[in-house]
């Protein structure tokens, strides 16, 4: 039987169990063999029992799970082509010749870098005699699939990633308990969300609780926002009676001039300039946490089952391909278009190319 593997890599996300469960089921479903690497490139990297054959109870009950259970971590030795024989050997013994990776642009990355060198990882392992030639014949072709598990949105090529609208959910969910008592106390409050190259999460949050004012990286604000920011919420409090004040604060956010714009640093804007008794509120890794909603458990459910179809259908010239979603529609592009995109829009950003950065955002992904 044809064995597929399944790992979890980068920024761990709400819905990537998930993901996992639907590779495993799917690939049962299609008559292969599941097998999950634990813990990421490390997994790969190490083999041994950090390989383990999924059968379909074994990810039973894991749709309502968080995080990720068969665990993420960050690997210096898959960045080296020393790393990546390692894992070239391990996934041969182990009769792997299919990978689905759930991470983000990084992780991608690194799947679609392992996939070029395949064949000449190959060749070297039978050079130094670590495989007979015998060994490697049945899988000189690697086949990689990429799902993105995020939870800042921030993939060019689908509109949303496994992940963020559970995170939207919770930060949605935590700014209303600050509402209840910035309302009763009329106070003003800064919420810091996650999102360094992305503000996708705050944008959204904004708009979904009414915030009074926001700040995200691609959009920095006009020289002089101070004022503009203090008139506003002089006026929704004074003229329209707001007892409450929020301002959303991306933990990328810069002004024009690429200084960080803090929580703290709003927060004494507030109380000096308007006298408003303001508190912080840094959300952390609570965004990251908890079940996944309903939206991520759907995504990662049929992008699974697409990503296995994926496999099944590829062969030696087509490239890696990517699962999106894009108008509600499962679809797949090739994944390093998608990660040139990606990394084009936060280059965008550091050079300052702010119009451009927020255009190719909302740019329909080219086909
Ligand atoms: P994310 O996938 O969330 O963007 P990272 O950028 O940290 O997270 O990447 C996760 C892992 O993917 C890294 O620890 C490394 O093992 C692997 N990786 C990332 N970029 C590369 C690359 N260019 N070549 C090989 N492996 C990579």
């Amino acid at each position: 039987k044809r064995r597929i593997g399944v790992l979890t890599s980068g920024g761990d996300a709400p819905g990537m169990n998930g993901a996992v469960r639907a590779v495993v089921r799917m690939a049962i479903h299609s008559d292969c063999e599941a097998y999950a690497v634990f813990e990421g490139y490390e997994g790969l990297v190490n083999g041994g029992n950090m390989i383990r054959q999924l059968h379909w109870e074994d990810v039973r009950g894991w749709l309502s799970r968080g995080g990720t259970l068969i665990g993420s971590a960050r690997c210096m030795a898959f960045r080296e082509r020393a790393g990546r024989l390692r894992a070239a050997k391990n996934m041969v013994l182990r009769g792997i010749d299919a990978l689905v990776v759930c991470g983000g642009d990084g992780s991608l990355t690194g799947a679609d870098v392992f996939r070029a060198e395949w064949p000449g990882l190959l060749e070297e392992l039978i050079k130094v005699g670590e495989l007979t030639a015998e060994q490697v014949e049945p899988y000189k072709q690697l086949n990689i699939v990429g799902l993105v598990g995020s939870i800042d949105n921030d993939m060019s090529g689908t509109d949303a990633t496994i992940g963020c609208y559970s995170s939207l959910t919770r930060i949605c969910d935590a700014i209303d308990d600050v509402f209840d008592t910035a309302f009763s106390h009329q106070r003003g409050f800064v919420v810091e969300v996650m999102g360094r190259h992305c503000g996708w999460l705050a944008l959204m949050s904004a708009i979904s609780t009414g915030a009074d004012w926001l700040f995200i990286p691609e959009m920095p604000p006009k020289d002089g926002w101070e004022d503009e920011m203090c008139n506003v919420i002089t006026k929704n409090r004074k003229e329209r009676g707001k007892r409450r004040t929020i301002v959303i604060v991306a933990e990328g956010a810069q002004d024009r001039q690429l200084n960080k714009i803090s929580s703290s640093t709003i927060k004494d804007i507030l109380t000096q300039r308007l006298g408003l008794d303001t508190r912080t509120t840094v959300l952390g890794h609570t965004q990251r946490g908890g079940a996944a909603c309903a939206y991520d458990r759907w995504l990662s459910t049929l992008q699974g089952v697409e990503a296995v179809r994926a496999v099944l259908e590829m062969n030696a010239d087509s490239p890696s391909p990517v699962i999106t979603i894009r108008e509600n529609k499962i679809m797949r592009t090739p994944l390093m278009d998608a990660v040139k995109e990606t990394q084009e829009v936060t280059q965008k950003i550091h050079d300052r190319d702010f119009a451009g950065a927020m255009v190719r955002r909302d740019a329909e992904f080219k086909e």
